[in-house]
């Protein structure tokens, strides 16, 4: 909103900090987009309801948890109760065959990944959807992170421009061995909260009864409606913070620590299966797994690495976010 826009400017004592917000106010997701995303889902989810009746339909990832852009895909996931236990490749495959008789969907393809997903467009828009089946963990955590997301002012401008960055640095591909955009956003929170003066706690810690891991999953997104604003003593730029982020990084001990947003701090590296020859390694906050598993490469996670080093000695040069981040050539 414009008022949200004028305390941002208000606070942003720097050229770089200006150049931020309005990067971010070019790009950030506007109410239009998400309006078409949930016209789109409830349409399907009435389709759907023909061969799957109980079957309900939830808009996930940065559609819904305040992080998105304009170009953001759609995340969708598909709850299917009861007391069978759906095989996703099974209904996803179904889901394709009745996709193909919709008069609103185009190219749908089948992706067997580890959380197989069902890829699609909707015709005559850009818009571009990723289905997956009883993956409720993505429902639970899009809420954590949409709840970060409003608890301090500075949060989504400073992911977006990272996401921004990293897209353009080419480290944000999970299916080429890099970051997910989930991943970074889980990493720069993780900043924010190990600050001197954190900008954010651990919501989990603070509010467990809001994003207890065993709520029905039709009450996660009324869960965290009851979390009071944090007032952090943290008054550090929007510039300062993404320095000191690309700071953070550059020296960060890969090999001796696991990142926790759950518990805002960086834990110690233990012998643990999911942490055990993986060079990044970020705990998903409500399943204890690794979401960087994708950087499995030494050459990948050297360059992520090397991204992080050479943005970091440029933007402490220059403080200009043209020299990192070429403004014109992405949006
Ligand atoms: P973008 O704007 O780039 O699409 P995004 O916030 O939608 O970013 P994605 O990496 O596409 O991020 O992930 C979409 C959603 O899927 C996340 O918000 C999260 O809910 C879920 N998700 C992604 N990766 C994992 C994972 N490894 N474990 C659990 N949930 C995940
Ligand atoms: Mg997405």
């Amino acid at each position: 909103s414009s008022e949200t826009s004028n305390r941002l400017k208000a606070c942003a004592k720097d050229k770089l900090s200006d150049q931020m917000v309005e990067l971010f106010e070019e790009c950030q997701q506007q109410d239009s987009d998400l309006i078409k995303k949930e016209m789109c889902r409830s349409q399907l989810q009435r389709d759907i309801q023909r061969i799957y009746a109980v079957a309900r339909l939830y808009l996930t990832g940065s559609s819904m948890n305040g992080l998105g852009c304009r170009s953001s895909d759609a995340d969708l996931c598909l709850v299917l109760k009861g007391n069978k236990r759906h095989d996703p490749i099974q209904v996803l495959s179904a889901l394709q065959r009745l996709f193909r008789s919709l008069s609103y969907v185009e190219r749908t393809q089948l992706i067997r990944a580890k959380v197989p997903i069902l890829r699609f467009r909707e015709k005559g828009s850009d818009l571009e959807f990723d289905l997956n089946v009883n993956n409720t963990v993505g429902i639970r955590n899009t809420f954590l992170l949409r709840s970060y997301a409003y608890a301090d002012l500075r949060i989504r401008p400073m992911i977006l421009v990272i996401k921004k960055w990293a897209r353009y640095s080419q480290i944000n591909d999970a299916s080429k061995g890099t970051l997910s955009s989930y991943t970074l956003v889980l990493m720069v929170l993780h900043y924010l909260q190990t600050l001197n003066e954190p900008v954010v706690p651990s919501l989990q810690r603070d509010y467990p009864e809001c994003f207890n891991p065993f709520m029905d999953i039709d009450m996660v997104p009324e869960g965290p409606k009851h979390i009071p604003p944090y007032l952090s003593r943290n008054q550090l730029s929007l510039g300062e913070l993404l320095l000191g982020f690309l700071k953070y990084y550059t020296d960060f001990r890969w090999d001796k620590q696991v990142i926790s947003v759950r518990e805002a701090k960086a834990l110690p590296k233990t012998n643990f299966r999911e942490w055990r020859n993986k060079y990044i390694c970020v705990e998903e906050p409500f399943e204890r797994n690794n979401v960087a598993r994708a950087v499995h490469e030494k050459a990948k996670f050297d360059a992520i690495k090397a991204q992080f080093a050479e943005s970091c000695r440029i933007l402490h040069e220059r403080k200009d976010l043209n020299a990192i981040l070429p403004v014109r050539a992405i949006i």
